[in-house]
This record gives structure tokens, C-alpha cells and sequence, in this order.
């Protein structure tokens, strides 16, 4: 099953009507535009004449029996992009408030698993920056993130990840794009090396059991993806899932407090959307007493 970039979003929203029906259990393809909706070509060329989306994910895809408060399991099996991708500079804002506002972007070859960026090879990490289900309330802009996935922006969002969405509407209406062949922590000038590509993605539907922000399952790591207004009431949401994950797993508020001093790292995903990202990661084998 594949779904064309052509459906495509910027906005995840419960009123989005769906491009695709997949079911419980199925797997399914998405051709995704770059976040500039390929309006920027290889030779740097500008084409913004025509009306483009900002941050366009492929879908929205309905998956047969998920329902609002159920648990959407997204299995990222593969992650293919272009062989060569575009870095922006959103100068004057996140990050780089500090600079004038300018934008520019430059392109850059992926070659020999490499990304040759002015004469560096820099070592390829493929991830997925936008990535959600509709939210309960108002939709959310593919630009921004929230409860329900979105604009993350977290480099662990790679193949062999599974993530864990909250279900707010029948369907789910799952999403994805905006993808990043090479990212470090924090995206500080809003962008990656952007591109477009294909997402292999296979979805399970989990009943009776309920979570509040994304859960992210990768080299036997476990982490909490939270968003909010600021980095602080990010981390504190991301600590606060932790915590309880980590009860629902036998530890008492105490020990889990303790262990996640010990050994839960804090990451900051991004910070140059419209809501920040913070995730909490502890090591898989701990979150059972
Ligand atoms: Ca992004
Ligand atoms: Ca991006």
C-alpha cells in the first residue's frame, strides 16, 4: 500500500478527510515531499510562485479500528530519501534570534553514505521530523507539535523505531513527513538537510491502555517525547510521563524518582518550532522493577 505525496496536509485535524484506509496490522508507504514542498530545487533555484505548504506531511491515513483512547503503534521500517537534500537558515528566530533575519539555503549531495558539506563528510542519521495522529481539539499545525506527534523534530524518530501515539479520533488519521537525512539535537537553525523521501511505516492498534504524549521504543531505549510553550514545561511534561511510566512498571514514587535521577537522560529535540521539545530516555530493561 502507498500513499502519494500529493495527499498531503498542514494541518493535523480531526475534520481532515482521510486520503487512505489502511487496517489494524497493515503497512503502508508514504512518498513525502521535502518541508519547503519541493519548491526548492537542486541547482538552489527558488520556485514559490504557486501556492506550497509549509512542512506538508502525506496523509492523513485512517487505520480501520483505532478509536479515541486507544494506543497507535507506528513502526518505522524503513526510511528512504533523496540523494541529496536542502539545510535552511531561519535566521532571526529560534536559536539564532541573536542574527538578523535572513534565510538562505544551501544543497548538499549524499553520496558514499556521506553528506559532502563543503569538503566535510558528515555521517548520515535519516529521521522523520513530522509525525502524528490528529489531536482531540483544534487541529495543529504541521509547523508545530503538541500531544499528538507532530513537529517533533527528534532524531530518534529512525528506522526500527516504534513510536506510541495517543488515539484522539476514530482513525487516528496518522500523518507523516518533513524528513531529515542528517540532524543534531535541537535543529538550532531550523532546519536539517531536508528532502524528500518514502516512509515505511506499519501500524498496530493497542486497546486498554492509555498515554498522554508519544513513547518512543528504539535501541532498547525507552523515551517520552513531550512539547510545550518553553523547554521548562517541556521537561517537566516529559519527567512527569516518565515518572509515571516507570510506576506503572512497580516502582514506587520514590524509587522512580531516584532511578530517573540516576539514569533518565533529558534531550532537547528542537527548539525553533512553534512549541519546544524535550524527551526523557532511560535504558528499556529498567522500566520494570
Ligand atoms: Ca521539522
Ligand atoms: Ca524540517
Amino acid at each position: 500500500m502507498r500513499v502519494t505525496a500529493d495527499k498531503k496536509v498542514d494541518i493535523l485535524d480531526k475534520n481532515n478527510a482521510p486520503a487512505f484506509y489502511c487496517k489494524d496490522g497493515d503497512t503502508v508507504v508514504f512518498e513525502t515531499s521535502d518541508c519547503f514542498d519541493s519548491t526548492i530545487h537542486y541547482d538552489g533555484s527558488v520556485h514559490q510562485d504557486k501556492p506550497f505548504m509549509h512542512n506538508p506531511a502525506t496523509g492523513p491515513v485512517y487505520i480501520e479500528g483505532a478509536e479515541a483512547g486507544d494506543i497507535l503503534c507506528v513502526e518505522i521500517v524503513k526510511i528512504k530519501t533523496n540523494d541529496y537534500g536542502i539545510v535552511g537558515t531561519a535566521f532571526g528566530s529560534g536559536g539564532f534570534a541573536h542574527v538578523d533575519k535572513k534565510f538562505s539555503a544551501g544543497v548538499f549531495d549524499i553520496k558514499d553514505g556521506y553528506c559532502h558539506f563543503h569538503g566535510r563528510k558528515l555521517e548520515l542519521n535519516p529521521m522523520i521530523g513530522v509525525i502524528g495522529v490528529a489531536p482531540e481539539g483544534e487541529g495543529v499545525l504541521t509547523v508545530s507539535a503538541g500531544s499528538h506527534g507532530g513537529n517533533m523534530d527528534c532524531t530518534q524518530v529512525k528506522e526500527g523505531a516504534k513510536l506510541y501515539f495517543p488515539v484522539a479520533v476514530p482513525g487516528a488519521l496518522f500523518a507523516t513527513g518533513d524528513l531529515h537525512i542528517v540532524m543534531g539535537d535541537g535543529e538550532v537553525v531550523g532546519y536539517g538537510v531536508e528532502a524528500g523521501g518514502e516512509v515505511t511505516a506499519k501500524f498496530t492498534v493497542i486497546k486498554g491502555e492509555k498515554i498522554e504524549n508519544p513513547i518512543i521504543h528504539v535501541d532498547n531505549k525507552v523515551m517520552v517525547v513531550a512539547s510545550a510553550e518553553n523547554l521548562d514545561k517541556a521537561a517537566d511534561l516529559a519527567v512527569r510521563d516518565m515518572h509515571k511510566l516507570l510506576m506503572k512498571g512497580g516502582w514506587s514514587d520514590e524509587e522512580a524518582g531516584m532511578l530517573m535521577s540516576l539514569k533518565c537522560d533529558l534531550v532537547i529535540c528542537q527548539i525553533v518550532n512553534p512549541v519546544k521539545t524535550v524527551r526523557a530516555v532511560i535504558n528499556a530493561d529498567l522500566m520494570k522493577k
